[in-house]
């Protein structure tokens, strides 16, 4: 959809999602980030993969960086050239690793928490009838857009403590601004604290693909997935890069033992598109919706028929609103000169900037609260990196809450939008289904925080995460073993 008109809809890369309306916020991993060590680490990766391969620590590790043409693709046993993968020689699965069950994580952009049961998605119900899903939601984490959440669910980590806590922020450490729609800013791993589920397999010996995921094309916590693909919108929408997950994943399970990744991970940007141009209710987003719900019974098949141990997991990172009301633009209501802004969020100088503008939001609107950044309520769990701004702005409902109209025309806001907190806003609540060896049958769970998910599917793979926001305890129900801690790691 076209989305430049508004201070928020995003772009090219990593597609159309609406700026974080309501103040996303940042981390005390900055502190670690801006070490000697760390900053020494963000100038290797922001030249890019092509100056790493240069150095001559790393060239021994990388044979091989490839777009897979058609030919090389059916000797690797059926890779779709629609998606052109990377690979990087990380050597075999080590033998722990090899003994391993497997994980496929599937990410459907904005497929709302009831959309599976209000327009029928018999793939979605099935693999929950199967294995496990949460009829009443999973809860993302603040706030509710693309970029955070999929960080969150492959780190554990609440936004403010992976660091990437909107889609586009500004860090007034560094001065800089980080865009999902940068291809520079996502993959430069200096942005990015925590360690994704695919390093700390990687670090561990055993191998791991990303078929399309934020944050897939950098390097963090040192590592990198072994196979991933670049993002691309045109390749994204379309129908033979949609095939090509599906395709890619079977395939690369194909493999032999030793080669075969036992993560994947695959991003898919609908029901979100439509749900923004259309709206939650739309027909468009409803066959969306159902387009979604297709590919995963395509993938499951696929899975199935490969007869390995594969947990298959489908979730989402947020759901939609059909916002209230037209935009409502902060700088009516205070002076926001010498502010950087992004989307809502707000960066000043001076403390005393900080402390007038707060006074004047605080008289402005019923419909956003504005805190001091360390004063954000606890349960978002956003009040504790500068990235996220100060103040910070709370919508107190689905509304569409910018700094600044663009200078280039105003507009009325999306017809679907998300971002909000989902405590308050319960639309944004996301899809989770899950099934496989290690999952129990026909079990549902209540409403969980998608921090859990990381030690969760970490246990699957037999992985011990690094401390992270969530807890084992809280899906260890769904498990057959009952999330107990024996055998795991003998690959270390
Ligand atoms: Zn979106
Ligand atoms: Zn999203």
């Amino acid at each position: 959809m076209g989305v430049r008109g508004f201070a928020g809809p995003e772009s090219g890369t990593w597609g159309t999602h609406v700026r974080a309306q309501s103040g996303p916020a940042a981390c005390d991993k900055l502190v670690r980030m801006d070490s000697p060590r760390e900053r020494r680490a963000a100038a290797r990766t922001i030249r890019g993969v092509r100056a790493r391969f240069q150095e001559p620590a790393r060239r021994a590790a990388l044979a091989l960086l490839l777009a897979l043409p058609a030919a090389a693709a059916s000797a690797q046993g059926g890779l779709n050239p629609a998606l052109p993968l990377t690979h990087l020689d990380h050597g075999p699965n080590s033998a722990w690793a090899e003994a391993q069950h497997y994980v496929v994580l599937v990410s459907l952009d904005g497929f709302r928490w009831d959309y599976a049961r209000r327009d029928h998605a018999t793939h979605l119900l099935a693999l929950g009838r199967q294995g496990v899903w949460a009829p009443e939601g999973m809860l993302p984490s603040y706030p509710s857009v693309t970029f955070p959440n999929h960080l969150t669910m492959i780190t554990g980590l609440y936004p403010e403590h992976h660091g990437i806590v909107a889609n586009h922020f500004y860090d007034p450490a560094r001065k800089a601004h980080f865009s999902m729609s940068d291809a520079q800013d996502v993959s430069d791993g200096s942005w990015y604290a925590g360690v994704p589920i695919w390093s700390l397999a990687e670090s561990r010996g055993m191998r791991t693909a990303c078929l399309l995921w934020p944050g897939a094309e950098a390097e963090i916590a040192g590592e990198r997935p072994t196979w991933y693909a670049h993002f691309d919108e045109k390749t994204e929408t379309s129908g033979q890069g949609e095939q090509a997950r599906i395709d890619d994943a079977a395939a690369l399970l194909r493999l032999p033992a030793e080669e075969r990744p036992h993560f994947i991970a695959i991003y898919y940007s609908e029901p979100d598109r439509e749900g923004h141009e259309h709206g939650p209710d739309a027909p468009e987003t409803r066959a969306a919706e159902l387009k979604m719900d297709a590919l995963v019974g395509k993938l499951k098949a696929a899975l199935d028929a490969t007869g390995l141990p594969i947990d298959l997991v489908v979730v989402s990172d947020h759901g939609t609103v059909r916002p209230e009301g037209g935009w409502i633009t902060l700088d009516q209501f205070a002076d926001l000169k010498g502010f950087e802004t992004e989307g809502a969020l707000l960066y000043a100088e001076s403390e005393d900037d900080r402390a007038r503008v707060y006074e004047e939001l605080k008289r402005a609107t019923s419909q956003f609260m504005v805190y001091r950044l360390r004063n954000v309520p606890a349960e978002l769990h956003y009040n504790a990196n500068p990235r996220a701004g100060d103040p910070v702005i709370v919508a107190t409902g689905p509304y569409a809450v910018r700094a600044h109209a663009p200078a280039d025309g105003d507009s009325k806001p999306p017809a679907g939008m998300h971002g909000f907190d989902p405590r308050v806003v319960p639309e944004m609540k996301a899809s989770f289904f899950a099934a496989g060896p290690d999952i129990v049958a026909g079990k549902t769970v209540a409403p969980f925080e998608n921090v859990n998910l990381y030690p969760w599917m970490a246990h699957m793979l037999g992985l011990t995460p690094p401390k992270n926001d969530g807890s084992l305890n809280i899906l260890s129900g769904t498990l057959r073993d009952g999330g107990r801690d024996d055998g795991l790691d003998a690959g270390r």
